[in-house]
């Protein structure tokens, strides 16, 4: 039974005392359902978009989306509700919209154009309207195509990467008829925009189940359309006698995406493509079977930019994915010098180190690896310690001014030659870098 909490009773009571039919509908009511807390408000109603705005003044319509939204102030938290008209959908000539949107007089002429089950549900407070069964398949955890499958995908074809990112959110099972109409249709995914694949995407990606998410996506075939480099790693081995990989490159992606301890977005997506010049780079040799990849992080970069730019990545989202693309192979090893760490962070950059191990934990883990190294545990320790040191002669305690006081020298080349000189001493660990230690320095 669902009980609607007060503040939204009341806000359902003023349609109903104004003569209208008002629901709670799609992920509301499935979340509700589901006995999850609830971030969205959405509502179904028969009044029309100028008959909401007049209940409510401060509401604001947005027409693509045929939404009015509805401001309200709670105790704790305020809430935008979101109200739409009921509709008919009809003639979907281009595979990802409507050509005409008509209001509809029913309820259930609304839910028959949503497109899984389990967000084709109504609830008024008191009864559930709920034509296809989603109740049933949201207890049993199945996402099931409201009417025919092959229908509904060629309508929208977005409904065929939305029931994945579904999946990998719930951790739901595609029911089978509708799997396997997924996978006829997966080629129609390509008259879809590339920004809104890329939200669904970035949905998947930051879900509970990313891994679970791209196998679906891969045994669908969407992933060969929106991903090939990936794809086609499935069938780079790389097992073999002398490598510690039980994995091809493909499962050995994946694996890592799964093990990766960030949640941000770009580092999960850099964690997931880190190894796709594998596959260009891919040798072995006839009489050892050693196998090899040869600089395969710079084709990976190469790789990773053009990736950027078809997903419609900001420039500051691109730089950072291929950055950590370009240096994942980093060294880690307990002999290595300050200042070889300290080479590291300034090719990454300080803002880039967490991501970078983030993404060195899901790589080693999704190697088969049973737990993080202590070499990494000890590189993360170091890493801390060598940013103690300045990273540039601008981080030093004097300046020219002081060098030119103390010296008695005039503006000059001379000035930053000194400046270098000191820097270096200081980053070799051999001055503090203290003021009254570097000008004694100075004079001497
Ligand atoms: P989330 O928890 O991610 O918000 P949601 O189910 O609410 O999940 P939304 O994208 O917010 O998903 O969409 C709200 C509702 O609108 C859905 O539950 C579904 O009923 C309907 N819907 C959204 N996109 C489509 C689509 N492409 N085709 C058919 N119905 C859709
Ligand atoms: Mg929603």
């Amino acid at each position: 039974m669902i009980n609607l909490p007060d503040f939204v009773q009341d806000f359902m009571k003023q349609f109903e005392d104004a003569g209208y039919r008002i629901y709670v509908v799609g992920g509301t009511v499935r979340g509700l359902l589901m006995q999850k807390p609830v971030e969205d408000w959405d509502f179904t109603t028969n009044a029309k978009p100028e008959e909401i705005m007049k209940l409510f003044p401060d509401s604001f319509y947005n027409n693509t989306f045929g939404t009015v939204g509805i401001p309200h102030e709670g105790k704790d938290k305020s809430h935008v509700f979101e109200v739409t008209t009921f509709r008919k959908e009809s003639g979907y000539s281009n595979v990802r919209h409507p050509d005409k949107v008509e209001w509809a007089s029913k309820v259930e002429d609304d839910l028959g154009r949503r497109d899984f089950t389990m967000n084709a549900i109504a609830f008024d407070g008191k009864d559930l309207v709920d034509p296809y069964g989603g109740e049933k398949d949201i207890a049993a955890n199945i996402i099931r195509a409201v009417g025919n499958p092959d229908t509904r995908f060629s309508e929208d074809a977005l409904r065929l990467i939305r029931a994945i990112r579904q999946s990998a959110q719930l951790q739901f099972t595609i029911d089978e008829k509708t799997f396997g109409s997924i996978k006829k249709n997966a080629l129609l995914i390509q008259h879809i925009s590339w920004e809104r694949i890329r939200d669904e995407f970035f949905k998947i990606l930051t879900s509970d189940f990313p891994a679970e998410g791209m196998y679906l996506l891969r045994d669908t075939g969407i992933l060969q359309y929106i991903l090939p480099e990936v794809n086609d790693c499935f069938d780079t081995d790389q097992v073999s006698p002398e490598r510690h990989h039980i994995y091809d490159v493909g499962t050995h992606l994946v694996e890592s995406l799964r093990h990766c301890t960030s949640n941000d977005v770009i580092t999960r997506f850099a964690t997931l493509i880190h190894d796709i010049g594998k596959k260009e780079t891919y040798r072995k040799d006839n009489k050892t079977g050693i196998i090899t990849f040869y600089n395969h992080e710079v084709v990976g970069t190469r790789q990773a930019n053009e990736i950027a730019g078809r997903f419609k990545l900001s420039n500051k989202e691109r730089e950072r994915m291929v950055t950590l693309v370009r240096h994942h192979q980093f060294t880690v090893n307990e002999k290595q010098t300050d200042k070889a760490i300290r080479r590291f962070i300034r090719d990454i950059g300080v803002e880039n180190i967490d991501n970078m191990l983030a993404l060195r934990t899901g790589d080693r883990l999704g190697s088969g690896a049973k737990e993080t190294s202590w070499r990494t545990e000890l590189f993360k320790k170091r890493i801390e310690e060598v940013q103690i040191i300045p990273f540039s002669v601008k981080d030093l305690k004097i300046n020219g001014n002081d060098v030119m006081k103390e010296l008695n020298l005039k503006p000059g080349p001379k000035i930053g030659e000194i400046l270098n000189t000191i820097f270096s001493e200081v980053e070799d660990g051999k001055l503090k870098n203290e003021r009254e230690v570097l000008i004694k320095r100075l004079k001497e």
